[in-house]
């Protein structure tokens, strides 16, 4: 199996108003395979004129589309996961070659990217108002919900199918049309998804694909038309930052999933060995290179030697090596600043005081690797601490007492997943309460559900994806003022 044989040819082009076409100029983007560095295939680039033609398709398919019955576009979703879930093995080789995760992992976020649109299908029919009577009586209050109108959506290149159904999915079942962005890295996850919900029978207009290298006049072109009305991102907080800005002018709604600092807790009554389970999980999902990754192990000081020996040993005997092979339980990192960028990190710790407890140096190429690693002794402000590591590198810092720890779990300009392991019901209630955190997750190292409100606070970002609120997200209120007849 070659995932690559789920794109033909066409595919690997721009999708805009059901059409699959080249980009202006016929100009082409490189996909780089990240275990080895060579070139996988090529995908058009876009140029801005061929963005606002996308954005014109969206805007001439919206009110139609806003038109057709909630249960047709629920369908349509349906199809598209059960073709999904058919080919999921295609799927998880073609993420797996442009991304670096092992096919394993792929497949896991196969179905997880797949569920939003089960989830989405069935919420698509539960769109509702209310009615009800004023609270002094003599008039009736009515709400109706709308769908948005146009989108952009921006996808980061770390979970190339996730990312995306989880927008397009509820927007989809609102009624609302899109352009789409992926990552340049990794855009051929999203080419696929956009031949699979063609065939699932989305009509033309409704969802437009723009693979582009020309990022940032493409987003301040689209966002200074008022023909859009929603923006949805993924990615970065100083990207996020710059689509905030220019929203500005047009007041267009914003969706904002951005970066995180995690912290892992770990208290004296906890259960250890479901511990390190968790760290694992927490850790390396994705090879860290997640929003939700646990970016700081915070462990009691009578518990922190043992965690860091046996979280070491489960480390160290992880394997290397390219994603599609077997046997390999981590693959590359994205590209070679991401090597650079968690060396320094590491090398920075060390020189502040920490330990090694294994890995700690980059792998020799050809490839973007680095080991898994545990530090042990880490200062609270050393900058592995403050910074998203997005790289399998397990820091732990010690605390003395529950105020301690949540003093420095909370002390971070970011606020997406927490975890906590502990064996004490009202310490959970107690953290769950405290921690500055949009999820929280208790004995836990996996918080991701498609059912679920994924999100978070302060520099993390705004809004959620999945859930019930995901699809709020995509839905205007109007409310009716009526006589009480
Ligand atoms: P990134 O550099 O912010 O890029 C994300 C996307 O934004 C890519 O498609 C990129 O396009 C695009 N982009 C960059 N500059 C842009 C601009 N001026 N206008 C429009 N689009 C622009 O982030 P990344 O390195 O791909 O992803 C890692 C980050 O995403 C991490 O911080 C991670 O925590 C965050 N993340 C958050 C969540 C969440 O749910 N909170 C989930 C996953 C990842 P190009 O690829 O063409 O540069």
């Amino acid at each position: 199996m070659n995932g690559l044989d789920l794109l033909g040819p066409e595919h690997r082009g721009l999708f805009i108003g059901g059409t699959w076409r080249d980009a202006e100029g016929g100009k082409r983007l490189d996909v780089i395979d990240p275990a080895d560095a060579s070139v996988l295939t090529d995908v058009a680039d876009g140029s801005v004129a061929d963005a606002v033609d996308a954005l014109d398709a969206a805007v001439a398919a919206q009110a139609d589309w806003a038109a057709t019955p909630a249960r047709e576009r629920g369908e349509i979703l349906r199809t598209a996961f059960e073709l999904i879930t058919e080919r999921a093995e295609g799927f998880a080789h073609l993420m797996s070659l442009e991304m670096g995760k092992t096919v394993a992992e792929a497949a896991g976020e196969v179905t997880y990217g797949a569920e939003f649109f089960r989830w989405y299908a069935e919420e698509a029919v539960r769109i509702h108002g209310r009615w009800m009577q004023a609270p002094g009586g003599g008039s009736r209050l009515l709400t109706i919900k709308k769908p948005v109108g146009p989108c952009l959506f921006i996808t980061p290149w770390n979970f190339p199918l996730a990312m995306g159904t989880r927008k397009i999915g509820p927007a989809v079942a609102a009624g609302c049309t899109m352009v789409v962005k992926p990552a340049s890295q990794t855009p051929l996850s999203m080419l696929a998804l956009a031949a699979v919900l063609e065939e699932a029978g989305l009509p033309a207009g409704v969802l437009n694909v723009i693979t582009t290298s020309h990022t940032g006049e493409f987003s301040q072109t689209l966002q200074a038309d008022d023909r859009l009305r929603k923006v949805s991102f993924t990615g970065s907080t100083g990207v996020g930052r710059v689509l905030v800005r220019q929203s500005a002018d047009r007041l267009q709604r914003v969706s904002m999933e951005l970066g995180g600092n995690a912290p892992f807790l770990v208290f004296e009554d906890a259960d250890v060995d479901a511990a390190v389970d968790g760290a694992m999980i927490a850790k390396m999902r994705n090879m860290g290179e997640a929003c939700t990754a646990a970016n700081r192990f915070l462990v009691h000081a009578s518990v922190a030697e043992e965690f860091a020996e046996k979280l070491g040993k489960r480390m160290g005997a992880l394997t290397l090596g390219r994603g599609q092979d077997e046997g390999v339980d981590v693959g590359p990192l994205i590209d070679e600043r991401a090597v650079e960028s968690v060396s320094q990190l590491v090398t920075d710790a060390v020189h502040d005081g920490a330990t090694v407890v294994t890995g700690g140096r980059a792998a020799d190429g050809p490839g973007y690797f680095y080991p898994p690693t545990v530090l042990l002794g880490v200062p609270v402000d050393s900058e592995i601490n403050v910074q998203e590591i997005f790289g399998p590198v397990a820091p732990i810092t010690t605390f003395d007492s529950e105020a301690d720890a949540i003093r420095i779990a909370n002390d971070t300009e970011y606020g997406l997943a927490s975890y906590v392991y502990t064996r004490d019901l009202s310490r959970t209630i107690r953290l769950a309460e405290a921690l500055e955190f949009g999820m929280v997750g208790v004995n836990t190292g996996l918080v991701s559900n498609p059912a679920a409100p994924f999100g978070g606070v302060k520099s993390s970002g705004f809004g959620r994806e999945g859930g019930f609120e995901g699809i709020e997200e995509y839905l205007e209120t109007t409310y009716v003022a009526l006589p009480a007849g």
